[in-house]
C-alpha cells in the first residue's frame, strides 16, 4: 500500500475584520439581523461603483509579508462570472493574473516527535465574499441573507507541499497562529472567518508528475481536514490499486458518515470568463506604502523563538512550542517579568497549566492563573518554602480559586517543612517505632530507607522537604548504629 505518495496543498480563505466591507461603506458585524448590513454596491444594483477599502489591503499585505511573499508592484482586480443565487451581482471580484501578493513561505515548527517543515505559499489575494443561503429544515424554500456579501476576504493558496494529513493539519495550525499574532482576523472557524478547501493527490513513490487530485470543501475545523484528507487517501488507494484512476472533482466531507461526497465535477478557469473589473483601475502600490505596513508587523513565531532561546536560555523545542501561539508567549514573558524563573516557568506553562487547558477545553487565560500567580509559584519553589509536590497541589487550589499562591499557602497550613531541628526529632521517631526497616537498613538492604522516608513524610503531613528527610534519616540512623 504504500506504494503511493500523497500530495497535499490547501486553499485557506481567511475574513478580514474591517469595520466596513471591501468595496462598500457597509458594516461587517457578526450576527446582525439578515439583510441589514447591505447597501446598492454589495447587492449589485445597476449603476454603482466600488471603491476598494484601504484597510482591507492594509489587511492583506500584512499578512502576505508575514508570510515572507512577494508584493505585487501593481495590483488588479478581475470579474470571477457564475451564477448562484448567493452572488447578487453574478460575479466575484477577484484577482487574477496579478495577485496582491505570490512566493512565500510558511515555517511550521518542530512537533513534540516530529520535525520543523517548510510550506510555500504559492498566492494570496484580495476579494470579497459572497452571501449566504440559510436552508430552513422543513422548509421547500431557501432564505439568502446578503450580510456576508462583500466582506474583504484573503484567500491564500499553498503549493503541495505537504505529504500527510498531520502535515496539513499542523501547517493549518501555525498558519492560524501566525494570523492570530496579526490581528487581522477573528480566525473562528465557527463563524466561517477562516476556512479551507484541501486539494490532495497520490503518485507512485518516487514519481516527479504530480497525480490526479480531488478537492475536498466544507471543512469546518482542523480536525475535519485531517480526517477527510485520511479518508480521501484510502478512497484514491483503493481507485488506483485496482487499476482504476481518479477522476478531477470537487467533493464534500460528511463529518457524520466520515466519507467524502462528490460535489460537482472540476470546474477550470476558462468556465469562469475572468475579465478586468472596469470600475477599478489598476493602481501601483509605493514601496513606502508596503514599508509603513511592514513597520507595524509584530515579532512573529520564528523571530520570538530565536529571542526566547536567547534571552531565557529556553531549548528551540520549548521556545518553539511558547511562541508559536501568541497569548502563550505573552504569558510566559509576564510571569518572568514579575520574577518567574524562565525555565521552570516554561516547565509549568507546557505541563500542569496547558494539561488543565486540554481538560477543561480552555485557554491558559481562563485558567484563573494570572501570570503574576504563577511566578509566585515558581519562586516558592525555588525558595523551597514548597516541594514540587506540594507546588503540584496548590495549583490545583489555586485553579479553584483564583487566589494567589502566598495567602494560600498560609491558609492551607502547606509551608514545606524545611528546618532540621524538627526533621532531626521526627526521624528520630520514625527509627525507634520501626526496628524492622532500620535492622533491614543496616543489615545493607539500602532501599529500607524508602520506607522509612515515608514515613517521616506521613508524619509531617508530606510537608517536609523529601531530600533534606533522606539526608536527616540517613544520619539519624548511621547515629545509632
Ligand atoms: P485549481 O486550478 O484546481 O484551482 P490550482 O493549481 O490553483 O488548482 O491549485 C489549487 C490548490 O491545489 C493549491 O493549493 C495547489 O497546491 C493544490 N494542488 C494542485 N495540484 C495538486 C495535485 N496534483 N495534488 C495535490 N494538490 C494539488
Ligand atoms: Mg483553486
Ligand atoms: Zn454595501
Amino acid at each position: 500500500m504504500s506504494a503511493f505518495e500523497t500530495v497535499i496543498g490547501l486553499e485557506v480563505h481567511l475574513q478580514l475584520a474591517t469595520r466596513t466591507k471591501i468595496f462598500c461603506g457597509c458594516p461587517t458585524l457578526f450576527g446582525s439581523s439578515p439583510n441589514s448590513q447591505t447597501c446598492p454596491v454589495c447587492l449589485g444594483l445597476p449603476g454603482v461603483l466600488p471603491v476598494l477599502n484601504r484597510r482591507t489591503l492594509e489587511s492583506g499585505l500584512k499578512v502576505a509579508l508575514a508570510l515572507n511573499c512577494r508584493i505585487q508592484p501593481a495590483l488588479k482586480f478581475h470579474r470571477k462570472n457564475y451564477f448562484y443565487p448567493d452572488l447578487p451581482k453574478g460575479f466575484q471580484i477577484s484577482q487574477y493574473d496579478l495577485p496582491l501578493s505570490f512566493e512565500g513561505v510558511l515555517e511550521v515548527p518542530a512537533a513534540a516527535e516530529a520535525p520543523a517543515f517548510a510550506v510555500r505559499i504559492h498566492r494570496a489575494h484580495l476579494e470579497e465574499d459572497a452571501g449566504k443561503l440559510v436552508h430552513k429544515e422543513g422548509s421547500r424554500a431557501s432564505l439568502v441573507d446578503y450580510n456576508r456579501a462583500g466582506i474583504p476576504l484573503l484567500e491564500i493558496v499553498t503549493e503541495p507541499d505537504m505529504r500527510t494529513p498531520e502535515e496539513a493539519y499542523r501547517c493549518l495550525q501555525t498558519l492560524k497562529h501566525t494570523l492570530q499574532y496579526l490581528d487581522v482576523s477573528d480566525c473562528d472557524m465557527e463563524k466561517g472567518s477562516l476556512r479551507c478547501d484541501a486539494n490532495i493527490s497520490l503518485r507512485p513513490a518516487g514519481a516527479k508528475e504530480l497525480g490526479v487530485k480531488t478537492e475536498i470543501k466544507n471543512l469546518n475545523s482542523f480536525k475535519h481536514v485531517r480526517n477527510a484528507l485520511a479518508y480521501e487517501i484510502r478512497r484514491q488507494q483503493e481507485a488506483l490499486s485496482s487499476g482504476g484512476k481518479v477522476i478531477q472533482e470537487t467533493r464534500l466531507w460528511d463529518d457524520v458518515k466520515g466519507v467524502t461526497l462528490l460535489m460537482r465535477s472540476k470546474e477550470f478557469a476558462h468556465d469562469y470568463r475572468y475579465f478586468p473589473e472596469p470600475d477599478l483601475v489598476p493602481f501601483v502600490l509605493q514601496s513606502e506604502e508596503i514599508q509603513a505596513v511592514r513597520r507595524t508587523l509584530p515579532e512573529l513565531p520564528p523571530a520570538r523563538t530565536r529571542r526566547f532561546m536567547e534571552q531565557y536560555g529556553l531549548s528551540s523545542y520549548d521556545a518553539g512550542r511558547l511562541t508559536s501561539e501568541k497569548q502563550l508567549a505573552d504569558y510566559f514573558e509576564s510571569a518572568v517579568q514579575a520574577g518567574g524563573v524562565p525555565k521552570a516557568t516554561a516547565n509549568w506553562i507546557q505541563g500542569d497549566l496547558l494539561a488543565a487547558c486540554r481538560e477543561r477545553n480552555v485557554e491558559i487565560l481562563d485558567l484563573k492563573v494570572p501570570a503574576a500567580h504563577l511566578a509566585q509559584l515558581v519562586l516558592l519553589v525555588e525558595h523551597q518554602t514548597v516541594s514540587s509536590r506540594m507546588a503540584k497541589d496548590l495549583l490545583k487550589a489555586m485553579m479553584k480559586t483564583g487566589e494567589a499562591p502566598e495567602p494560600l499557602v498560609k491558609r492551607l497550613g502547606m509551608s514545606q517543612v524545611t528546618d532540621s531541628g524538627t526533621l532531626q526529632a521526627a526521624a528520630q521517631t520514625v527509627v525507634q517505632g520501626n526496628p524492622k526497616a532500620v535492622s533491614d537498613y543496616r543489615a545493607g538492604k539500602r532501599q529500607a530507607i524508602k520506607f522509612l522516608v515515608g514515613q517521616l513524610m506521613a508524619r509531617t503531613k508530606g510537608q517536609a522537604n523529601p531530600e533534606l528527610a533522606h539526608r536527616i534519616l540517613e544520619s539519624v540512623l548511621k547515629e545509632g548504629a
